[in-house]
């Protein structure tokens, strides 16, 4: 095919100059496929918010679009049709329109672009079978649609799906003077190559999900949200909808709140029954206030709620906070009417929090949103915060300013149906008055995107979180080791703790965390040093930090004569610093100074219990001082012993750090910050590729081993040999026989004695029944154990017949696909034990060479391999690499499910691993998975 053809060519062209406007026509398209084409790809329909914050619905095209598409070309200007078809086109033929609505989502894809019941967008890409893995694409966007990104969106997905099915580089034709999609292609981050030739650019491109496209994709995801998210958390007018005069009402209380926080813009209280409402005139309707309205919070009867919010729409009001209930979490009904709420608020570009919930605030003194209805009036501070829970929201609320915790802004997210929590994190990431970030989760909308999103954050901001309840993984029937270590809670811990977030498990910790993190800089490291006026405490506190790996170091002969220098003869001063009962201000005040002046110290915990009514005061005073003047290397913080609480004197505007009622307390949160610490510390790591790997080969017996089945199989020891052999891992020599002739013949084959294991259905663990037999060095005892195995089950299908691997510490490596965060990957020690030790490290899929060594550090047993108290040392690198050919496995073929190398035998250092036991379970995918790109499935 001709660059230059016809019109039926993929010749790329976008962004072109405006011009011809009044051309344009527009045909009402839906944004809703009712009727899907055979093939279609619905995973792909998706509503995705633009970079100046306007959203638009992008889904694959259908051949009912023709007449929308004929529309689209024909308001295009002279300079745009020119640059895409090479020559001016007023319109397709018919034959055109037909091939490009109708396709087949494989060799040829389109997708589009609808705003405002309109198509604004087509990306489209077509392959020839006489270059596989290669497309030619093509995209254009509405001369009037220019400038808000639909262009670089369209190049980030057809790119995507290009890569799902198999095509690995793009062409593009563009003309030399279509600086803009040249322009396009480099924003999104394709590391391209392009030739000249008469004037027509040829660009190839990639389709590889490189670090620079990833990156151009995050950032233009986190501008498009943090716009998108600006009317509601910066609103220039608000309106309450079902705001009441009866103060007890949650209509009025909210109504209240934003009166009495001195909102700095226009409120418009709607209520059809009231004509006035705390002397402010009160609307009919939405749709009866003259000036714009940038926010919305909807406090009517469930029942109202569409009809209201679509008044909104109509009104053109930007963000909506739903605090109506009655939708999803009442059931099948309330489903579907939060689908057509979102419906209604994707369509008209708003942006939605809630339903289902209690509101939000921003305390920024540029607005004043106090957009909530409990009876706390927050402080204003550097904390940002979402729950999931209404509730708790409130409780949450009050117990933070209970403990002088300053909220910046704070989102109850209800149900969650438009703004997530991911959408709230790349708000907070940039925003200047945020430190610290609180989420209270109660599930995941898209735990990848959560992980990658967090991961960025968490390198300039802490995010602390708190998940309750266990995974679904809970609920699921194991057949594997890995599988019943993986139902516990494992897949969240590993997700907070590969991307940097501290996890608590209970609200205090949550906010003795925060008021930690909040207020202190993050502990260099784990040293700490103690002050104290009471040696009992103190020896709690020693023990308190000891348990949580806290270090205690002895001070230095030079700091403990500096101390000893102006404290008395029975003190302490070799940390803890034990000043005794009548230690008052001058003895705190200087010792302070003196630890905190230390480089031997990371942290310091000023501990005071009032023993005398007298110097009470005084002593608050001068820790508060001492505090005042810590360098801003050194984390501090107090225990303040008194059952009446701290006192006001210890807190000041300089001065702010935590002062905890028990030592236990402090010890947990500054070990969570610890941890925090040395996340940020660790380098990053880089993902390992492996150049001996066949991955065809592991291909070959998988696709024969799922052909004309959807179920999930086991593969059959030979499969499990030739995948686990393609991809480099170690396995014995075997044959799987089926006589004990067989299995003697064999056994003469091989140097050392053998091992004989029944294969059957019934047994999951062999052993456990005796359908192994181990050591096998003459003829007779092959003999004896073929029978001996076989006769273990009632349903032997064979027998394998291995080499017996000598010696050597026995390790698991095994892998799950989770549900909801896809692979994880274990490591254990332990053989047959690994169930009942539980001492399993487990990590998210993919992994890095850093990942694969921390996970045998994470597990307790991992340092038996170091050769511990005189026993033999271990390969260690190379279980490092083994783990990482599972990860490499695990990437190349989705249809693995379940995996258990059980045991792998390790060899002394430079000898290597060998997988003795290993099974493989398959299922069939369609295409390769394919992560989704926002937080909520966008079947509408
Ligand atoms: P299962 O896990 O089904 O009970 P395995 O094949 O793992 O069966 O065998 C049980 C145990 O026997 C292993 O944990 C290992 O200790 C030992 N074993 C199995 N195969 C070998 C072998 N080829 N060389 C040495 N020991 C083996
Ligand atoms: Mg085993």
């Amino acid at each position: 095919m001709g660059a230059l053809g016809d019109a039926g060519d993929t010749s790329a062209c976008d962004n072109g100059a405006v011009e011809d406007q009044d051309t344009i026509a527009s045909a009402s398209i839906p944004t809703t496929v009712t009727e899907p084409p055979a093939g279609y790809p619905a995973a792909w329909e998706e509503d995705a918010v633009l970079k100046d914050g306007f959203t638009v619905r992008i889904r694959p095209i259908i051949p009912s679009d023709a007449e929308a598409l004929q529309d689209f070309v024909k308001g295009m200007s002279t300079e745009s049709s020119y640059f895409r078809f090479f020559r001016v086109k007023r319109e397709l033929t018919e034959h055109e329109l037909g091939e490009f609505t109708t396709i087949d989502y494989r060799s040829h894809m389109a997708l589009i672009a609808i705003a405002d019941g309109r198509l604004v967008g087509v990306g489209r890409y077509s392959s020839i079978d006489a270059r596989p893995g290669n497309a030619e694409v093509a995209f254009t966007v509405a001369d009037d649609m220019r400038g808000h990104g639909i262009g670089t969106l369209l190049v980030f997905r057809v790119a995507a799906y290009a890569r799902a099915n198999g095509i690995t580089d793009f062409t593009a034709y563009v003309l030399s003077d279509n600086h803009a999609m040249m322009r396009v292609f480099r924003n999104a981050g394709f590391s391209m190559s392009r030739e000249i030739d008469e004037g027509v650019y040829t660009v190839s491109l990639p389709t590889e999900e490189s670090a620079s496209v990833l990156s151009a994709e995050s950032e233009a995801e986190r501008i498009a949200t943090a716009a998108s998210l600006m009317p509601v958390f910066y609103p220039g007018s608000i309106a309450v909808i079902g705001a009441s005069r009866n103060k007890q009402s949650i209509g009025g209380r909210l109504f209240n709140n934003l009166i009495n926080a001195d909102f700095t813009g226009p409120l418009y209280p709607v209520n059809p029954k009231t004509k006035v409402i705390r002397s402010i005139p009160a609307y009919k309707s939405v749709l009866d206030i003259t000036e714009p309205v940038d926010l919305a919070f909807i406090v009517v009867p469930g029942e109202y709620v569409l009809d209201t919010v679509r008044e909104c729409a109509e009104k053109g009001v930007r963000g909506v906070c739903v605090i109506s209930a009655g939708f999803s979490e009442t059931g099948d009904k309330g489903v579907a009417a939060e689908r057509e709420l979102l419906e209604i608020v994707r369509s008209a570009g708003m942006r939605m929090v809630g339903p289902n919930c209690m509101g939000l605030l921003n305390t920024d003194p540029a607005v004043n949103v106090d957009g909530q209805f409990g009876p706390i009036v927050p402080l204003s501070g550097n904390v940002a915060m979402s729950s999931q829970s209404g509730a708790l929201g409130l409780a949450i609320l009050d117990y933070a300013a209970d403990l002088n915790i300053g909220i910046s802004t704070f989102v109850s997210v209800g149900n969650k149906a438009d703004v997530s929590g991911n959408d709230l994190l790349l708000f907070w990431e940039d925003d200047p008055n945020t430190d610290v970030i609180l989420l209270y989760l109660e599930s995941f909308g898209n735990p990848r995107r959560f992980a990658r999103i967090a991961r960025r954050i968490g390198r300039n901001k802490p995010i602390v979180a708190v998940k309750s309840g266990r995974t679904s993984a809970g609920a699921r029937a194991a057949s594997s080791h890995t599988g019943s270590l993986a139902s516990l809670d494992v897949a969240v811990d590993a997700l907070f703790a590969q991307a940097g977030v501290v996890r608590v498990t209970t609200l205090e910790e949550l906010f003795d965390v925060t008021a930690l993190l909040a207020n202190q800089p993050i502990p260099k490291g784990p040293r700490v040093g103690l002050v104290t006026n009471a040696g009992g405490p103190a020896i709690l506190a020693v023990d308190a930090l000891e348990s949580q790996g806290l270090v205690v170091p002895q001070f230095t002969a030079d700091l403990q004569a500096e101390l000893r220098s102006f404290l008395s003869d029975d003190a302490a001063v070799a940390n803890p610093v034990d000043m005794i009962a009548s230690a008052g201000p001058d003895e705190y005040r200087k010792t302070l100074a003196a630890m905190l002046a230390s480089d031997e110290l990371d942290s310091v915990i000023a501990l005071y219990i009032p023993t005398s009514v007298t110097g009470v005061a005084q002593t608050a005073v001068a820790i508060r001082e001492a505090a005042e003047l810590a360098p801003s290397d050194k984390t501090f913080l107090a225990v303040y012993m008194d059952s009446a609480g701290a006192p006001t004197e210890l807190s000041s505007e300089l001065a702010s750090f935590p002062a905890f009622p028990f030592p236990e307390r402090a010890a947990k949160a500054l070990r969570k910050a610890v941890d925090y610490a040395e996340w940020l510390q660790k380098p990053v790591g880089s993902s390992v590729v492996f150049d001996d790997i066949d991955p065809d080969a592991a291909s070959e017996v998988i696709a024969a081993a799922i052909a004309g089945t959807d179920e999930a199989v086991w593969l059959d020891p030979d499969g499990v040999d030739t995948v686990l052999g393609a991809y480099g891992l170690r396995i014995p020599q075997s044959a799987t026989v089926s006589t004990a002739d067989e299995a003697v013949a064999f056994a003469q084959g091989v140097d050392g004695s053998v091992v004989l294991k029944v294969i059957s259905p019934s047994a999951v663990h062999k052993s456990d029944v005796g359908g192994v037999a181990l050591d096998l060095a003459t003829e007779p005892d092959v003999r004896n154990a073929f029978e001996q195995v076989t006769s273990a089950v009632p349903d032997p299908e064979g027998v394998l017949v291995q080499e017996y691997v000598a010696g050597g510490h026995e390790v698991l490596i095994g892998m799950f696909e989770d549900p909801n965060f896809g692979p994880l990957i274990g490591f254990g020690l332990g053989g047959v034990f690994v169930e009942l030790i539980e001492d399993v490290s487990f990590k998210i899929h993919p992994l890095t060479d850093l990942d694969a060594r921390d996970m045998i550090g994470e597990v307790k047993s991992g340092r038996l391999l170091e050769g511990y108290r005189g026993g033999p040392e271990g390969d260690i690198d190379a279980v490092v690499e083994a783990i990482l050919r599972v990860s490499a496995l695990i990437e190349d073929h989705p249809e693995v499910v379940e995996m258990d190398l059980n045991p792998v035998k390790v060899a002394p250092p430079g000898h290597g691993v060998t997988v003795v036991d290993a099974r493989i379970k398959i299922r069939p995918v369609q295409g390769r998975w394919i992560p989704s790109r926002s937080d909520q499935p966008m079947r509408l």
